[in-house]
């Protein structure tokens, strides 16, 4: 136990996390360089592209220093607010921390959060300054924010290159010399956190974990403590570049469990594994089901092909635990289900799978947050889809999930971002100046403020030069209204949206702008309406028009016309029928792309 030390990486997206951890891997000869591929650690194509990693895994290292071994185990961290769950719990799992930042852009968001939670958990913090081979490197500048976060001296913060090569030495060092190894009783009952899973189709769910107390053998028959279920160790190893079986697991090991587990959803991030003979008293702290933030309906744009697409998102859950669905039906488009995420890039990366894995072309409606909604009788409902809405006299009151958000920027955008989040219900709790140039801004704000346009806003406004981040708080009071959209006078279920009273009006003038646009003439008027109840707020006409693409063909070429008919035809395909109107299936995504 004393020669382990269990450490993560701390870093904003592309400071360069993989590609250290890569140099980790190559210094200590735990990949051979045959076996490097770019940015092992990432291991979905999805992944790769995106330059963001969405699973945390874990890998360990042998090292040696001053003629001792040491084990050092490296335990990944997903980069994206949707994960700030399986991060704390990854954090949860180690003892010392690396914290990158990358000297030509200094600290991010993303950046001070997580290493907030390093910091509470008593992490042993050791500061990186990467990209030192970049000549646009800002030391200086850079260590002066370390410096003011930490409370850390100057030489104690490591210059180094994922590039080059450079610090990797001293980085490793650090590791060994300053970060404590785990502490824990090997006599104390079992106490292991899983701090991530994955799903391997020929193994079942892969469990990963740390040994807080006690140990765990091959063949144990052990206990899940907060889902209560028992299942036999089958398996139990350390990981390597591959799983790497062992006879036993003691104090303070990080690796991994396979026990026969058929689904993710049997496997909760956070949980307790102990014996089912000798117990553990209570479950290691900390422990949260995660809930899904964003719903949104899900439908495949063929309506023959539901069975096809149940399938497929029934086996994208087998290794997306957060994913949920409830089958959901609606008039314009047909069925299918209510999806919820943690959050929009989860959404969006659900989408991609769907679409890559499965080959399902999916439409997505207006995505909304979860209500609380009380009754005058006194129940109190979660409302996750317009349709659910109680109708207003049976409504006592409404709650709304609220956020707090940080925001790191440069000084001259201070303006901008207040007028940004202020115009989304944002009240400013903070304003503290990280260098004379650099601002961290904290905003109390709605999360269904943040599901509409926000990212792309603050990009725009800040010229790319803000960062983003942030966790729910809790539940306040909400004044909630559907906002329905009619087509010459029927209710298209599809493109209903829950929103705040204030932003109704509004919501509702662009959405019509918006399928005016897009919805192309027909052989009538046709009228397009937001309403809140009964009362229309906000009308479009698209003028009548009778098209006639024969017309073009002058003339006797009937095999001509008729290629044109089935052309038409085809396009038709690609609309849906709704009432008497064909509205195209881009409208239905475009309601999410107002400007
Ligand atoms: P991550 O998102 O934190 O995992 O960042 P990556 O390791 O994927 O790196 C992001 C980008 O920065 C990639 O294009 C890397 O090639 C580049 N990069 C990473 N480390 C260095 C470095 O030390 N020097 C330079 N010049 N580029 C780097
Ligand atoms: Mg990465």
């Amino acid at each position: 136990m004393k020669n382990i030390r269990n450490f993560c990486i701390i870093a904003h997206i592309d400071h360069g996390k993989s590609t250290l951890a890569d140099r980790l891997l190559e210094v200590t000869k735990t990949i051979t360089p045959k076996e490097m591929q770019e940015q092992t650690l990432d291991s979905m194509d999805l992944e790769r592209e995106r330059g963001i990693t969405i699973k945390s895994k874990a890998i360990q290292m042998q090292h040696v220093h001053n003629d001792e071994a040491y084990t050092l185990n490296l335990i990944d961290t997903p980069g994206h607010v949707d994960f700030a769950y399986e991060v704390s719990r990854s954090i949860a799992a180690c003892e010392g921390a690396l914290l990158i930042v990358d000297a030509t852009q200094g600290i991010q968001a993303q950046t001070i959060s997580n290493l907030y939670q390093a910091v509470d958990h008593d992490l042993t913090i050791i500061p990186v300054l990467n990209k030192m081979d970049m000549p646009n490197a800002m030391p200086e500048e850079v260590e002066d924010q370390i410096i003011d976060l930490l409370g850390c001296k100057r030489n104690e913060i490591i210059h180094a290159s994922g590039k080059t090569g450079m610090g990797i030495d001293a980085i490793l060092e650090a590791i060994v010399e300053n970060v404590p190894p785990p502490v824990g009783d090997p006599e104390a009952p079992l106490q292991a956190l899983i701090f991530d899973s994955v799903f391997n189709s020929f193994r079942g769910i892969i469990a990963y974990f740390k040994v807080v107390n006690g140990e765990i053998r091959k063949g144990d028959f052990v206990k899940f403590f907060n889902t209560e279920k028992e299942y036999y160790a089958d398996e139990v190893g350390v990981l390597g570049l591959g799983l790497v079986p062992r006879d036993v697991m003691k104090t303070g090991d990080v690796g991994y469990i396979i026990s026969g587990i058929k689904t993710s959803k049997e496997v909760k991030v956070g949980d307790t594994i102990t014996h089912v003979k000798r117990k553990c008293a209570k479950a290691i702290a900390g422990f949260e089901e995660v809930k899904p933030m964003v719903f949104a309906g899900v439908y495949p744009i063929d309506t023959e092909d539901y069975e096809d697409f149940r399938v497929a998102i029934e086996k994208l859950q087998l290794n997306d635990a957060s994913l949920t669905f409830m089958p959901e039906s609606s008039a314009a488009l047909g069925f299918g289900f209510r999806c919820g995420f943690l959050g929009l890039l989860h959404m969006e990366i659900v989408q991609e799978r769907l679409d890559r894995e499965y080959n399902m072309d999916v439409i997505t409606t207006v995505p909304n947050v979860p209500y609380n909604v009380y009754t005058t009788r006194g129940e109190k409902l979660e409302v996750h889809n317009p349709a659910g809405l109680p109708d207003g006299g049976s409504i006592d009151y409404v709650e709304e999930p609220y956020i707090s958000a940080q925001i790191i920027t440069h000084a001259d955008y201070i303006g901008n971002i207040m007028n940004l989040c202020l115009g989304k219900r944002g009240e400013l709790v903070k304003q503290h100046y990280l260098t004379t140039n650099r601002v961290e801004l904290v905003f109390d704000m709605p999360l269904a403020e943040i599901v509409f346009d926000f990212y792309d806003k603050l990009k725009s406004i800040s010229k790319g030069y803000a960062s983003f981040d942030y966790h729910t708080t809790g539940y306040r009071p909400s004044k909630l209204v559907k906002l329905d959209i009619l087509l010459n006078g029927e209710n298209v279920d599809a493109l209903s949206a829950l929103t705040h009273v204030n932003n109704a009006y509004n919501l509702g003038k662009r959405m019509c702008e918006k399928l005016k646009e897009l919805i192309p003439r027909q052989q009538f008027d046709v009228a397009i309406q937001a309403a809140i109840g009964a009362k229309i707020i906000s009308r479009e006409t698209v003028k009548a028009l009778r098209k006639d693409v024969t017309a073009k063909c002058y003339g006797g070429d009937i095999t001509r016309k008729r290629k044109l008919l089935e052309k038409q035809k085809k396009g038709k395909k690609r609309m849906k029928q709704v009432g008497n109107v064909e509205v195209p299936q881009k409208a239905f995504l475009a309601v999410l792309k107002l400007d």
